[in-house]
């Protein structure tokens, strides 16, 4: 047993002294909520995704919001997803991809994901379109930021005539062939939550280049206003005045959050190079052992996690086991997810189990989440591949 006493906390927010000066800026303004700062965390957002001038294609517009689980909401309300309706996911993503959904009213049918990566697999995505047409819109999430078939998914969905909404809450700056994930579709979502690749503590980014998509999501993120809450008290018509259009919800970014993200924003390059590196180093360290599987990669791929898989065949003590061990020696671990199929509510609602998803059931067994974030030393880099090669050693069943 090592003597090291180096503790890596799975993660830490890379913040700096320039998100604490935006922040006393924005609260020494005396505009806290949703504003100007807002406004251009969006435009600058967009403009982070659509880098190259946009053609003939219309803009990215991105619209701020308190969480990525709201986006979602905000954005398959936009495309139609309600009573009647339901999305097309894998059971392998956070709670919230499927939820919702839910609380729109809609129903939610599972695909699994490939044999090798965490993605949906778009065979599985022609296969249950086929099959359902109640289904309104296919959700593929880019897990760990490693890219979806983006061009197979949508061209499927296309032929079937259904929307198509990423969750790319991982996946900010993942980007194939000059194209950000998010942007693929009819929609994407981002989250900022304190674990993301770029974080305002709390908050999300929808992302359209559908006019009409972007017009509902502006209406139904702030009760259905008819105008937009800046506007209500910067504009010279009066701000009592405005008409609510619809039932909406509350699921605005305030400004103090968004002076956050901008400085993040400008960051997020600088992480993906850290991350990056950090990956490496990992990959170099684990390669060299066949009881461990390097997790799936492609060109692109933003690198959120780094989700080990280990061999069951090649080791005496499982998954649960081998991360708790980790722990022991100081090393935070995750699981990235917890298939639905195992949660109570999801399994009471639909009756689905392991064995109706026998990849993602697979993956989930053998999958544990390394520290991965920015601020890590190289110390810590090389305390948690040590820490995972010597277990690797002491249990191996040859
Ligand atoms: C984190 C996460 C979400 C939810 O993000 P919040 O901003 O916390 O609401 C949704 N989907 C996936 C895949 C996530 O990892």
């Amino acid at each position: 047993m090592s003597t090291n006493t180096l503790r890596v906390p799975f993660s830490r927010p890379a913040l700096g002294t320039e998100e604490e000066a935006a922040v006393l800026r924005v609260m020494r303004s005396g505009w806290i909520t949703t504003g100007s700062e807002t406004l251009l965390f969006e435009k600058e957002f967009a403009q982070a995704l659509a880098p190259h001038g946009t053609g003939n294609i219309p803009p990215v517009q991105a619209f701020a919001v308190n969480s990525a689980s709201s986006g979602l909401m905000l954005a398959y309300d936009a495309c139609g997803v309600g009573p009647g309706t339901k999305i097309l996911t894998t059971p392998y993503t956070f709670i919230s991809t499927a939820t919702s959904a839910l609380h729109l009213g809609a129903e939610v049918v599972y695909a699994d994901i490939e044999a090798d990566t965490y993605n949906i697999d778009p065979e599985q995505i022609r296969r249950k379109l086929a099959a359902d047409p109640a289904i309104r819109a296919v959700v593929p999430v880019h897990i760990a930021g490693n890219v979806c078939r983006m061009e197979e998914i949508c061209s499927i969905a296309r032929s079937a005539g259904v929307t198509v909404i990423e969750d790319a809450a991982h996946a900010f700056p993942s980007c194939v062939h000059g194209v950000y994930a998010g942007t693929f579709a009819d929609a994407g979502v981002f989250s900022f939550y304190a674990t993301k690749t770029i974080t305002t503590a709390e908050g999300g980014m929808v992302c359209t280049r559908n006019e009409e998509i972007a017009k509902r999501i502006q209406l139904m993120r702030m009760h259905g206003i008819d105008r937009p809450v800046w506007d209500r008290y910067t504009s010279p018509k009066p701000s009592w005045q405005y008409d609510i259009a619809a039932a909406g919800w509350k699921c605005n970014l305030p400004d103090i959050l968004s002076a956050i993200g901008r400085e993040q924003l400008k960051k997020a390059h600088q992480f993906l190079e850290q991350r990056t590196a950090i990956v490496q180093a990992y990959n170099r360290a684990f390669e060299q052992y066949d009881c461990f599987t390097l997790p799936p990669d492609s060109p692109g791929n933003a690198h959120h996690l780094y989700i080990l898989r280990i061999r069951p065949d090649k080791l005496t003590i499982g998954r649960d086991e081998f991360a708790a061990k980790l722990m022991e020696r100081g090393v935070g671990v995750s699981v990235h997810f917890i298939p639905h199929f195992h949660m109570s509510y999801i399994c009471g609602r639909y009756g689905i189990t392991a064995h109706d998803f026998p990849n993602a059931q697979r993956q989930y067994e053998r999958s544990l989440t390394l520290p991965l974030w920015p601020g890590m030393t190289e110390e810590m880099v090389s305390h948690v591949t040590a820490a995972v090669t010597a277990l690797g050693k002491e249990y191996y069943a040859g």
